[in-house]
């Protein structure tokens, strides 16, 4: 089929960008449903159906049975929403390029790769149990569902935590190391028994007995938005506006998690904050376009972002981006996972969803 041409929508007024958004959107009715990440800037947000953190889009795109599903979020998300959806289903982002730098860092040859050395220690299928967040790539998710593992969101890592743990006595938590410290320190885990797996490093860098001692083993993964809160942030906060509440996420460092009041996943940092009483004070730790909107729309309370910290990656989404897509439904920036990939990693997700 031939590519649709791209339309100059760069030369749109935006008045005309949300016209023909609004029109393009009515015309395709209720087979189309539009899912927006809160991260999402607010000229592409305002668009969505449906708004919410990964593990409510994710829930929603397995609910839904619209044959389109416009997924305004990263492309780990746009994934996974493929994975759980029909084969008679497609998903399409509004730019394909909106990727996650976090899932870049673990790929399914150095998982593999790791994999092979803790072998060292033991059959690994009978040792650790892979537990993935869900920003990562599908073809790491494919290899935790093989191996009997689960992937999670930072909505319900204590509970996939224990779920493995059920299972085998270890566990490898990729990518995200902050998620899976904080996660394991809030369940009890003592330091020692936490180790982190550098993937260009023998052994992860570790020693074999330090392995052995292990509990939790953390991919060297991170989020440069969350992983550029301070301590000294924190401490700002509290000089600057003494009474408030600093609100982190879980893929902040341990130390900005431990200087916090409170850490919780997106979801929850919207609840709380929305559930405060007027005239409550809140500096949050977490993408900004999440706290302006928050700001904007509990003008009764005071909302402040930690530091402005932007996630560029949901940010290359537009408005103009999105008026492409749902102009050329299910023709244009299609995500599919291919087949052999597929299975695996929708084990992992369901195990997930039925957590
Ligand atoms: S905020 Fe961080 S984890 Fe989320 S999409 Fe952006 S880079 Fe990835």
């Amino acid at each position: 089929m031939a590519t649709p041409p791209v339309e100059p929508f760069q030369d749109l007024s935006d008045q005309e960008v949300e016209r023909r958004i609004l029109a393009a959107r009515a015309s395709l009715g209720d087979q189309t449903i539009i899912l927006g990440h809160h991260y999402q800037a607010e000229a592409v947000i305002r668009f969505a159906d449906v708004i919410g953190d990964s593990y409510e889009l994710a829930k929603k795109a397995a609910q839904s049975s619209a044959r389109l599903i416009v997924f305004c979020g990263v492309h780990f998300m746009a994934e996974s929403a493929d994975i759980l959806t029909r084969d008679d289903q497609t998903v399409v982002m509004p730019d394909l390029d909106a990727g996650c730098p976090m899932a870049d860092m673990a790929s399914r040859g150095e998982v593999e790769g790791a994999w092979v050395q803790l072998a060292e220690l033991g059959r690994p299928d009978d040792l650790f149990l892979p537990v993935t967040y869900i920003n990562s790539q599908a073809d790491v998710k494919a290899f935790c569902g093989a191996h009997g593992g689960i992937t999670c969101t930072s909505a319900n890592a204590p509970k996939a935590l224990r779920w493995a743990l059920e299972r085998r006595p270890k566990i490898l938590f990729l990518p995200d190391q902050h998620l899976g410290r904080n996660t394991a320190l809030a369940q009890g885990f003592r330091p020692e028994e936490i180790a982190l797996w550098q993937p260009h490093l023998p052994l992860g860098g570790n020693t074999r007995e330090g392995l052995a001692r292990a509990r939790i083993l953390l991919w060297n993964g991170h989020c440069h938005v969350h992983s550029r809160f301070a301590v000294e942030h924190v401490a700002q906060a509290r000089r600057d506006h003494p009474g408030a509440k600093v609100i982190v996420h879980p893929e902040c460092c341990h130390e900005v998690v431990a200087a916090s009041d409170l850490a919780g996943s997106t979801g929850v940092i919207v609840k709380v904050v929305k559930e405060a009483p007027a005239g409550s004070a809140w500096v949050i730790g977490t993408e900004v376009n999440l706290v302006s909107r928050l700001a904007r729309e509990e003008p009764g309370k005071t909302i402040l972002p930690l530091v402005s910290s932007m996630c560029p990656n949901m940010y290359k989404n537009s408005a103009r981006d999105l008026l492409h897509v749902v102009e050329n439904p299910g023709r244009i920036n299609v995500v599919k996972v291919s087949g052999d990939v597929r299975e695996p990693a929708r084990l992992a997700l369901q195990r997930m969803l039925d957590l």
